[in-house]
């Protein structure tokens, strides 16, 4: 019992039918979704569902603990949830979940700047933080700044690609990450490319090309730690 991803195949889907495949206690499983489930830093998306005469909200999204290709949407004020074999159709909040993509693909870019470990991210409709293992403090905020609008206005093209051979090879070559490893679906793996500036696993969602971002700023550089440094962006405008 798995959900086809859509966001995984095409992130700018912003509603789909689809039909119960699994209920909880105040969350649905669905044969499909175009909802992202919380995860690599991501938060998971909230929206609507429709069936019948009722329209649900859905206040989560998140994979199931034991079986990762299953996802379930937490339903807000479940009084009446639909059961399986029900049709129903879904729809994301985009303005929220767009500027989740900005933001992620913005980190990205971040990411190809500083060559240390990545050991935390996290990402929210007004900002985004990366914290990397770099003992030296040798970061400049208007410099990081204008090396990421510089990379941002090139409108760089962003792809996803994925790979189904050597997956656990490939994924210890090119994840950034220490701590978390993207999850494989169906027996592959999703990676992010940006032109020739970034290549990693990633089961996020990205816009298809830099510009989108818009402007950033950086706005904080903080110790967290003897190792470790955080960095934190926020949209200009
Ligand atoms: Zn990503």
């Amino acid at each position: 019992m798995n959900t086809n991803l859509i966001f995984d195949q095409s992130a700018y889907e912003q509603a789909t039918d689809a039909s119960v495949i699994a209920v909880a206690d105040n969350a649905i499983a669905l044969d499909q979704t175009c909802f992202y489930p919380v995860g690599g830093g991501q938060p998971g998306d909230t929206g609507s569902i429709g069936f019948a005469q009722e329209l649900l909200s859905v206040s989560n999204t998140y994979r199931d603990k034991q079986n990762l290709e299953l996802v379930w949407h937490e339903i807000e004020n479940p009084t009446k949830l639909p059961s399986v074999g029900d049709q129903i159709c879904l729809k994301i909040d985009w303005n929220r979940r767009y500027l989740h993509m900005r933001m992620h693909t913005c980190l990205h870019l971040l990411c190809s700047l500083i060559d240390a470990p990545v050991t935390g991210c996290g990402i929210s409709t007004d900002k985004g933080r990366l914290d990397f293992d770099l003992p030296e403090m040798t970061l400049d905020k208007t410099e990081l700044s204008d090396q990421l609008n510089e990379l941002i206005v090139a409108n760089h093209e962003v792809q996803k690609l994925h790979i189904t051979e050597n997956i656990e090879q490939e994924i210890e070559r090119l994840t950034r990450s220490k701590y978390v490893k993207p999850p494989i679906i169906g027996g592959a793996v999703s990676l992010v490319k940006i032109a020739d500036i970034d290549l990693q696993p990633c089961g996020g969602t990205h816009v298809a090309g830099t510009a989108e971002i818009g402007e950033v700023v950086c706005s904080k550089i903080q110790k967290k730690s003897k190792h470790n440094r955080r960095i934190t962006l926020q949209f200009a405008i």
